[in-house]
């Protein structure tokens, strides 16, 4: 099969070779020593400020999202929630399961986030935003310099889930003022489900510890107290930490996050203009892509995409992305992060030409 998929994605030879491996004890200073490596590269390749902190959770974005908004904020803050699908929703869930004060900022799916929407919640006492930096649901990117500029100007702490943008997409917690984000193992990363990784400014630092939730298991503080000496409270997904860990130097090496965001890019446009002459079409204006995925919208309103994520898996060995809910039917996505190769799109482009010639798009 070719995983076309946003995650798990296809994984590098070098991270399956170490993951065929026996697990180690990881109480050492050795796995101390990889421990407090993967923090100093994630809090580069996030482009995050001087004392930056990051936290390593074992458990999937979802709960890096609930930790986070649980450890960052109570019931006396007010937060912004940008909700433009499903990912959005999800911090909507999240704040409402945990009696937190929201406001929700509602987008059409694919809709940009603009500075006149905004301007609507300009000095209305907001203490905390949530917003994904690319909304996988959609394949958008949101404008994250308007959000930061606008964080800045009314004193709000930004929280962004950068799980799928992470990597395929520029981002800067410094340039952005972001003050904490997350990403997750699966996705850009190329590693196995089951880690997430948050990174947490000074001013997050200092939040999470005011706070101190109460919480056993999501409870950041403690993560940070253990994570000086390179450790974490619980036994961690050791295995995907050591691939974790190869991964971030291979991509040092490469030249970093540019690299990685050019790679990303190029992969995108490949198969963006190969698909140019089906009768798909783009969920967002194409200068509001984001390089991690796109999500084609089907022309022709008695043709399924539910069925061609189907017919794709059963007849030529291709997984794409269906969409949930109201968008099952009408769109699927194609992810362009993971180990791919040109080829590979080419296959899939072949066998989405072949599914329009047989009347399926
Ligand atoms: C994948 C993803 C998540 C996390 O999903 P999990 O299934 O919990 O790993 C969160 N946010 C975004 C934007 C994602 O793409």
């Amino acid at each position: 099969m070719i995983n076309f998929t946003v995650g798990p994605v296809q994984m590098d030879d070098e991270t399956m070779k170490l993951g065929a491996g026996q697990i180690p004890y990881f109480r050492t200073p050795e796995f101390s020593a990889v421990m407090k490596e993967n923090e100093r590269l994630l809090c580069k390749f996030f482009d995050a400020p001087e004392e930056s902190r990051a936290i390593f959770m074992t458990g999937s974005g979802t709960a890096s999202m609930e930790a986070g908004v649980l450890n960052f904020f109570t019931g006396k803050d007010r937060l912004l929630v940008v909700n433009g699908g499903s990912f959005g929703h999800r911090f909507v869930e999240i704040c409402e399961l945990h009696g937190i004060p929201f406001t929700e900022i509602k987008l059409d799916y694919g809709e940009p986030l603009k500075a006149a929407g905004l301007s609507l919640y300009e000095n209305k006492g907001y203490t905390g935003f949530l917003i994904q930096l690319c909304e996988t649901s959609t394949g958008i990117l949101y404008d994250m310099d308007l959000v930061g500029d606008f964080c800045l100007r009314n004193h709000i702490f930004l929280f962004v889930d950068a799980v799928s943008g992470f990597m395929a997409d520029a981002f800067s917690m410094r340039k952005m003022h972001v003050n904490a984000a997350i990403t997750g193992s699966q996705k850009a990363l190329s590693l196995p489900p089951s880690m997430s990784f948050t990174v947490l400014d000074e001013q997050a630092v200092l939040r999470c510890q005011n706070i101190n939730v109460k919480n056993l298991y999501f409870n950041y503080p403690a993560y940070l107290r253990d994570g000086e000496r390179g450790q974490t409270p619980f036994t961690p997904a050791v295995g995907t930490l050591l691939q974790l860990n190869e991964k971030l130097r291979r991509i040092e090496v490469a030249g970093g996050m540019p690299v990685q965001n050019r790679l990303a890019k190029e992969r995108a446009s490949y198969f963006r203009t190969g698909i140019k002459n089906l009768p798909l079409a783009l969920l967002s204006e194409a200068k509001n892509l984001s390089n991690c995925v796109t999500a084609l919208r089907l022309k022709n309103h008695d043709r399924s995409a539910y069925r061609v994520f189907e017919l794709l898996k059963e007849e030529y060995g291709i997984w794409v992305c269906p969409n949930s809910g109201d968008m099952a039917d009408r769109v699927f996505r194609v992810g362009h992060i993971g180990s791919i190769s040109n080829e590979e799109f080419d296959r899939l482009i072949d066998a989405l030409c072949k599914l329009y010639e047989r009347n399926y798009l």
